[in-house]
């Protein structure tokens, strides 16, 4: 759906992630949570994609379902032209190999009393034949690569502060040469300052090995820093997909432009009005039917209760859900 210049790696089609709700004595189904509802992405090598959206959206579900942590409910996954779905056994490895994640907290996935060189080493030993001097040079290439010393090898992970465990979490993401890298809001626990070293050092991996990011946040601040282009989720739907340049300069959607409302800017020339969203975001089990956004929509009409908007190409690789985009009520 897009055309950009770069070879394509990543492609998602009407990708559906649903959680069973399983109640009553016999624990049967009796509904589901509809985490991703449809969400068709081509992910392009090289470029950084900002996922955004509301706590509760899907981003962190999708993210998860890509990298296959969650296994998809309906809708393909295709990794350099291979649905991730339908591999197993060496196969299954060597994709694991290909994409990796960073989270948000490193802490909860180190062992506290393992060394952070053998947590790195642990890598190694499942992924490589390397011999043992082999991949302690390794772990040190690697934590000089992320900004850290040799002798961090042999310290814990509570001898770190929040930038060196998130540098410890980018290190074992680049261990094995991946292509792609799911941040999942992997800067949003740092101080602003420690923030900004972080993302400059995943900048200068991204050049130095041709990098691909799916960047999920809830910070449009730091996306706008960070990525080449930026998906917009609310509910599990796709609601705008454009450049990082136009998203902010030209937003089309209701919902983006209520987003970016919010975020903080200095007040240069005519004051920012901040529009603010009415209610809560609606049960991802009982969504809205028609426009999921319509109960808080400040624009919607009828159609909007009924219709689901279709995804519209608005030129120049913009993408936008919303019946009324072309008027100029959401203008
Ligand atoms: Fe609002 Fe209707 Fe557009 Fe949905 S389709 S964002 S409810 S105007």
């Amino acid at each position: 759906m897009q055309t950009l210049e770069k070879p394509s790696l990543l492609k998602l089609q009407s990708v559906k992630k649903y959680f069973p709700i399983k109640g009553g004595f016999l624990k049967r189904v009796q509904g589901h949570v509809k985490a991703v509802e449809d969400v068709s992405l081509e992910v392009f090598e090289g470029e950084s994609v900002g996922i955004v959206g509301e706590s509760g959206c899907g981003k962190s579900t999708l993210g998860r379902t890509i990298l296959g942590l969650e296994e998809i409910t309906e809708g393909t996954v295709t990794y350099r032209n291979q649905e991730i779905q339908d591999l197993s056994g060496r196969k299954r490895k060597a994709f694991t190999k290909e994409m990796q994640m960073i989270f948000q907290d490193p802490y909860a996935s180190l062992n506290p009393r393992q060394r952070i060189g053998n947590a790195l080493e642990e890598v190694f030993i499942m992924h490589t034949n390397l011999s043992s001097s082999e991949r302690r040079q390794k772990v040190y290439d690697l934590l000089k690569e992320v900004g850290l010393k040799e002798e961090h090898f042999d310290r814990y992970p509570h001898e770190f502060s929040g930038g060196q465990r998130q540098r410890i979490g980018i290190a074992r993401a680049i261990a094995l040469n991946p292509s792609v890298i799911i941040c999942d809001e992997a800067v949003s626990a740092l101080d602003v300052s420690v923030q900004a070293q972080v993302l400059k050092l995943m900048k200068n991996l991204q050049e130095k090995y041709g990098l691909t990011y799916l960047f999920i946040s809830h910070d449009l601040g730091v996306v706008r820093y960070f990525c080449d282009r930026v998906l917009v989720m609310y509910l599990g739907n796709t609601f705008e997909l454009a450049s990082s340049e136009q998203l902010y300069k030209n937003p089309l959607h209701p919902y983006t432009k209520a987003l970016l409302s919010s975020i903080p800017r200095p007040k240069v020339g005519n004051k920012q009005e901040r529009i603010r969203l009415q209610g809560e975001i609606p049960n991802p089990a009982n969504p809205p039917a028609g426009c999921t956004f319509h109960t808080r929509c400040p624009f919607a009409t009828d159609i909007c209760k009924s219709q689901k908007p279709e995804w519209r190409d608005m030129g120049d690789n913009h993408f936008v859900a919303c019946h009324h985009v072309e008027q100029e009520v959401v203008n």
